[in-house]
């Protein structure tokens, strides 16, 4: 079988298009947007997707503020940070880089991000909106895998869809967007039993364990279709899947490529949020 690419840029530039005019429209009766990168660690992956990120946001005419705090930042200086950007008319969006510094969960801290400028959708309140049907920012790479389904017309509604991974910032959101696209949604983590067996009975099967070569060709049933979104550096230093590609190639209908999948999906959906944050805070 001839296996599909699922790929992300053309989406990513059609969705860039749209928020650079906006951005634009909003920079000419007054300040560009404004997003704040809260910074605390020092870890390689982490700066080098923060480096993106600005180039992302400068390309769209988004102002991007990187706060660094440093990779011993405690909990409260981390939450003092983020409740002054909240409380800041000047900031539309806030934006908590992980991992934090050891010890420090997301959990601990998100609460005090503003949820009209939680582009990322980490806080509690976006969760909660998010879990009762309710609108608010959600996480962009959840939304990033049924915005790259879509736009490849694979339907949802109906379809069995497997989610390996339940973080609160990536599989357990997509898990609700899925049922809200109305997928039968199955979710897998680490303690699952038999995950070749949950996954090769689903029409779909979205990889977000953050495991390199996870997910392999014995693990999908055929035709089916596989959303990596999975960024793992591999020994060589290169960026990598959850997807052993190699196996699952011939066997999938369809497959998403790292990079150029979800990645840039997500990255454009990030900017378009904080210039709807931006537009928000103008109409207020
Ligand atoms: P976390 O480490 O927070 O969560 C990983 C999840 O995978 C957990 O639920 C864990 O289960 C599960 N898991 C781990 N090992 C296995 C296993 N062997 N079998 C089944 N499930 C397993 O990661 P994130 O959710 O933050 O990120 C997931 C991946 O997505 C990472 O590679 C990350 O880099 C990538 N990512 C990509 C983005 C993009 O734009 N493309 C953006 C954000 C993340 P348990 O809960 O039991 O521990």
């Amino acid at each position: 079988m001839d296996t599909v690419s699922l790929s992300g840029k053309e989406l990513a530039a059609a969705i860039n298009a749209d928020t650079k005019a906006r951005a634009a429209t909003l920079a000419t009766g007054g300040p560009a947007p404004r997003l704040a990168l809260v910074v605390a660690n020092d870890d390689p992956a982490s700066a080098w997707y923060v480096n993106s990120l600005r180039k992302a946001a400068e390309r769209l005419g988004i102002t991007c503020d990187t706060v660094e705090l440093g990779a011993d930042a405690s909990a409260e200086a981390i939450r003092a940070e983020l409740d002054a950007r909240s409380a800041d008319s000047a900031t539309d969006a806030i934006m908590l880089q992980t991992p934090l510094p050891a010890g420090i969960g997301l959990d601990d801290v998100s609460s005090s991000i503003a949820a009209t400028k939680d582009v990322d959708g980490v806080s509690p309140l976006s969760l909660g909106l998010l879990a009762s049907n309710l609108d608010g920012f959600v996480p962009a790479t959840s939304e990033a895998v049924v915005e790259l389904l879509k736009h490849h017309e694979i339907p949802l509604a109906g379809r069995h869809v497997a989610v390996v991974g339940r973080s609160n910032i990536v599989g357990k959101p997509l898990a609700q967007l899925l049922l809200a696209e109305n997928a039968t949604v199955t979710v897998a983590h680490s303690r699952t039993t038999d995950l070749p067996s949950v996954t090769s009975a689903a029409d779909i099967v979205v990889a977000a364990a953050g495991r390199i070569d996870l997910v392999t060709g014995k693990h999908i049933g055929e035709a089916a279709v596989v959303v990596d979104v999975g960024t793992n550096e591999a020994p060589d230093g290169k960026i990598v899947g959850d997807v052993e590609a190699d196996s699952v190639r011939g066997k999938a209908a369809a497959l998403s490529p790292v990079p150029g999948g979800v990645g840039p999906v997500t990255t454009a959906l990030l900017m378009r949020h904080v210039v709807t944050a931006a537009e928000n805070a103008r109409r207020a």
